[in-house]
């Protein structure tokens, strides 16, 4: 993986650049992921704040309320709709990994909310596997 990592909205008038290697990146099985992506699973990364910076047109926050009782911001893009990221929590922000440039050095080793994944999907051995939100 290279760095500076870029990416952005389908249409363009987001994007961002992240300047860190990303901490982790994880598959969310939970079904609003299920329902926001209209697919089986979101694929996330979390990358430092600091090493995070949006740039374009000001995103669209968006709340809702997750599985685990937390509310949680969605930063869409106003023009296209795209879920580009979260909001800053704990240091970090959970970038939606599908909007990157580059996506080819992209391999899950979390997978969080697996009690609602769909039963085709297989994860792969020794990755690690939550059946809710994992512990902090
Ligand atoms: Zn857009
Ligand atoms: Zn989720």
């Amino acid at each position: 993986m290279k760095l500076p990592q870029t990416g952005g909205c389908q249409c363009g008038a987001i994007r961002y650049e992240i300047i860190e290697a990303p901490q982790l990146v994880y598959t969310c099985h939970c079904t609003d992921c299920q329902r926001l992506t209209s697919s089986a699973f979101s694929l996330g990364i979390v990358v430092p704040d600091r090493a995070f910076r949006l740039t374009g047109v000001a995103p669209r926050p968006l709340q809702r309320t997750a599985d685990s009782g937390r509310v949680n911001t969605r930063l869409v893009c106003p023009e296209c709709g795209s879920w580009v990221c979260g909001t800053p929590r704990d240091g970090v922000v959970r970038v939606r990994a599908g909007t990157l440039d580059d996506t080819s050095w992209l391999q899950p080793t979390r997978h969080i909310w697996t009690r609602s994944k769909q039963p085709w999907i297989t994860l792969p051995e020794g990755d690690q596997v939550f059946e809710a939100q994992p512990p902090a």
